[in-house]
């Protein structure tokens, strides 16, 4: 059923008239009865849409897909991918809708999307479903990434369906209307290029440059210059996962997008004690996807993008393989650079730093934060008051001081900006134990403890009286946390 025109929605099907191939066009279920849990209205005010009007019965049924706009074409989206390192030529939104694309207040295209809206084609053995707690979880850490500045999809709405989710135990339904600047992913290309259309790739390249990165259309070779961007924005994107301590948990290639945009938060969560090694996805025994991994991953997954390229880059294939690795050997000075600039800050230092001291300092640091299983965010935000003279706070974090002293001697000769640092080293990210406790008592009806969570993460640097449980690290006895893929 379509709402009537007089929809304050348009809803655009540009990615579904480019192509169509990579399109099946579907709709959402009809939930049994739908309850708005959580709306950002500050989203819906960048997308100059209405918070009054999506909160009412015609909005709420947009944001479960089934009250679109005239002219709206949702569809499910084809891509592939490599799911910890084994390809599969078919995934594709099994759960998933785009809803068409929207212009916001700024006249950007953004895509309007839903997950948890019923099975479509791509759904395999999987029910089409989300559950609440997984669907809230993806609302409140990708909220807080975009508080921290990080690029990120976002979390417009998630409403409950009223149907019954069957996992290991029979959980209430939800659907999350999710926003980005576009869905397509590493794994987009990896379809188009394994459909062995070169007209097909050719399209959805040019349709990825003209959404974002429209500079590598006036390049010599547009095509290199689009890989070298997407090369550059995962750069930039995961140096900002590693300095806030923030692991994707399951960075397959179909969860990669052409953007670097952060996209889909299933197993993720946030470091406390320094580890590279640290893993919170339950199916990630080889630690494939830990933290300190990421950065590798990621050039691992641009590597399957410019295999899916190549037919662009070159005819001569031999010299598109060349022109491949010699953009590829972008990422690790890219990456380096932004997660140099970015430590930098963390410490409060000048920009015209020493980098090789730089270097040397924070490696030595690492050593000890790991050493005494520090927790990662108490670390920075506690050195700041170490740069205002009190170095306690700081020492306190330490089973033994004496190695971090010898350390921060060196560092305050350096003249740290303690109100620098407070600017980049957030005090409230979602930690694990508070996103578990908010999504139990939600599940059970109780939104007031997700509330609180949000007052804190929406606004991440700035330290407030009476949220002090909120940047406490998690209890001894919370154990160790597990996350879960395809809830
Ligand atoms: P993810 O790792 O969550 O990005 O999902 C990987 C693939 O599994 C995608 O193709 C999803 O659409 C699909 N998928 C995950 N959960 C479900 C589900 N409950 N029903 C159908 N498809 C699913
Ligand atoms: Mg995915």
């Amino acid at each position: 059923m379509s709402i009537p025109s007089s929809s304050p929605v348009t809803l655009d099907d540009r990615f579904a008239r480019h192509l169509p191939e990579l399109a099946v066009p579907w709709r959402a279920d009809e939930p049994a009865d739908p309850r708005l849990l959580v709306l950002d209205e500050q989203l819906a005010a960048e997308l100059d849409l209405d918070p009054a009007w999506l909160r009412g019965p015609e909005g709420v049924r947009l944001l479960v897909g089934v009250g679109v706009p005239d002219g709206a074409n949702p569809v499910a989206q084809a891509y592939a991918g490599h799911q910890f390192g084994s390809f599969v030529p078919r995934l594709g939104d099994g759960r998933a809708l785009l809803l068409g694309e929207l212009v916001d207040a700024e006249g950007h295209v953004r895509d309007l999307h839903l997950k948890g809206s019923g099975r479509t084609p791509f759904a395999r053995g999987g029910d089409g479903l989300a559950a609440v707690g997984p669907m809230l979880r993806e609302y409140v850490v990708s909220r807080a990434m975009h508080a921290l500045g990080i690029p990120t999809t976002r979390s417009l709405a998630v409403v409950a369906t009223g149907r019954t989710v069957r996992r290991e135990t029979p959980l209430p339904g939800a659907v999350l209307a999710r926003v980005a600047s576009s869905h397509l992913r590493v794994g987009s290309f990896q379809y188009a290029r394994a459909t062995g259309e070169p007209d097909l790739l050719r399209r959805l390249a040019d349709h990825a440059i003209a959404r974002h990165h429209p500079d590598a259309a006036g390049a010599d070779q547009p095509y290199v210059a689009l890989f070298e961007a997407v090369v550059a924005a995962q750069a930039s994107l995961v140096a900002r996962w590693m300095l806030v301590g923030f692991v994707h948990g399951v960075m397959n290639t179909d969860n990669m997008t052409i953007s670097g945009e952060t996209i889909d938060y299933g197993p993720c969560a946030f470091m406390e004690a320094f580890d590279p090694a640290t893993v919170y996805s339950s199916i990630d025994r080889g630690g494939r996807y830990a933290y300190g991994n990421q950065p590798l991953v990621a050039q691992w997954n641009l590597a399957r993008l410019a295999e899916s390229l190549l037919p662009l880059l070159h005819e001569d294939q031999e010299r598109a393989v060349e022109l491949a690795e010699a953009s590829l050997a972008g990422f690790p000075r890219a990456y380096d650079a932004a997660w140099s600039a970015g430590m930098r800050a963390k410490l409060g230092l000048p920009a015209d730093s020493d980098p090789t001291a730089l270097a040397a300092s924070t490696d030595e640091l690492s050593t000890l934060l790991q050493g005494g299983r520090v927790d990662h965010t108490s670390f920075f935000r506690a050195l700041a008051v170490a740069a205002r003279g009190d170095a306690e706070p700081t020492r306190r974090l330490f089973p033994d001081p004496v190695p971090i002293d010898d350390w921060l001697a060196r560092w305050r000769a350096l003249g740290p900006d303690a109100d620098a640092m407070d600017r980049v080293n957030p005090v409230y990210i979602p930690r694990n134990h508070l996103v578990e406790e908010a999504l139990a008592a939600a599940s059970d009806g109780d939104l007031k403890p997700l509330d609180r969570l949000l007052e804190a993460v929406t606004a991440p640097y700035d330290e407030r009286p009476g949220l002090e449980r909120y940047a406490a690290a998690a209890p001894p006895d919370f154990g160790a946390y597990r996350t879960f893929c395809g809830t």
